[in-house]
């Protein structure tokens, strides 16, 4: 019955992407390099679903204008949509978002934006989530739909991170094993002393570890830096998932 109102609403015509202005209502710093963004959006499209982004577009005095592609990282349930950039030193636009920005300041957005790395309770599971550094942002909106509609889907998160300074959503990835989604970490640069997690790059001995078999035809969502997402998605088909059970999603900067 979900699943048929979930297709009915994108089977719809959808609304035509237009830019609208969002309001910064919150701000909460999630690591020493990134920032949650919390945005109140009038008319905001109801036809969201979690894995979806927006593009931001930022206009100097001048006229000059930017845009990037960033995930929504909250469900959409969620009042107020939130995006949670991590800044890039010598970028453009994400150290404006995650230094200058202040609440009351406005940016222009269009979206919801993407229908193939998109998850829905109706789709089912198992889940496993895999996820390099900020590639966590759109995976944790389909953790938290999954945990405002009290689903039980079998749900498994794999995040790679270069440090544990650097994992975003501690609070809520340190709660989530209680409500049925198991979290596996592995830290790929550095560990402090008395880490028992992994201290290696994602190899298919951990994706096994983390499961299920792929017998199980789980729904997998790969996310972050390119190479990180080609590299594991090419793992997951060698260990015998289904290519096209296998969605990705690359964070590179053309985004390609
Ligand atoms: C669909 C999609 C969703 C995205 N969602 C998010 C998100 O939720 N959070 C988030 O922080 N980013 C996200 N990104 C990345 C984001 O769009 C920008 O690329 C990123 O914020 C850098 O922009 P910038 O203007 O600061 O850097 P730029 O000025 O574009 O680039 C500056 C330098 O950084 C390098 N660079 C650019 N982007 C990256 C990157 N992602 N990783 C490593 N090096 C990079 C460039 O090669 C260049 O050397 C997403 C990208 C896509 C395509």
């Amino acid at each position: 019955m979900e699943r048929t109102a979930v297709l009915g609403r994108l089977g719809r015509r959808r609304a035509p992407l237009t830019w609208r202005l969002g309001t910064v209502t919150a701000l909460r710093d999630e690591t020493r390099h990134a920032r949650t963004l919390v945005l109140d959006v009038p008319d905001w499209p109801q036809d969201q679903l979690a894995g979806m982004h927006v593009d931001v577009r930022l206009t100097a005095d001048d006229g000059y204008q930017a845009e990037r592609s960033y995930s929504i990282a909250s469900a959409p349930e969620d009042t107020g949509l939130a995006l949670t950039v991590e800044r890039i030193d010598d970028g453009e636009v994400s150290p404006y978002l995650t230094e200058e920005v202040q609440v009351g300041d406005g940016f222009e957005l269009r979206g919801p934006i993407g229908g193939y790395f998109t998850w829905h309770i109706s789709d089912g599971g198992p889940l496993v989530l895999v996820a390099g550094g900020s590639g966590l942002v759109p995976l944790m909106a389909m953790i938290r739909h999954r945990m405002r509609e009290a689903s039980e889907v079998d749900t498994r998160l794999l995040l790679s991170s270069r440090s544990w300074a650097d994992v975003l959503y501690q609070q809520e990835l340190a709660a989530a094993p209680d409500q049925g989604v198991a979290t596996y970490f592995t830290l790929t640069r550095h560990s402090d002393p008395g880490w028992t997690g992994w201290t290696r790059r994602v190899d298919a001995e951990m994706l096994s570890e983390v499961g299920p078999d792929p017998a199980q035809r789980p729904l997998v969502y790969v996310c972050g830096p390119t190479p990180f997402v080609e590299g594991v998605a090419g793992l997951l088909v060698d260990l015998g998932h289904e290519a096209g059970q296998v969605h990705t999603e690359r964070f590179g900067p053309t985004g390609g």
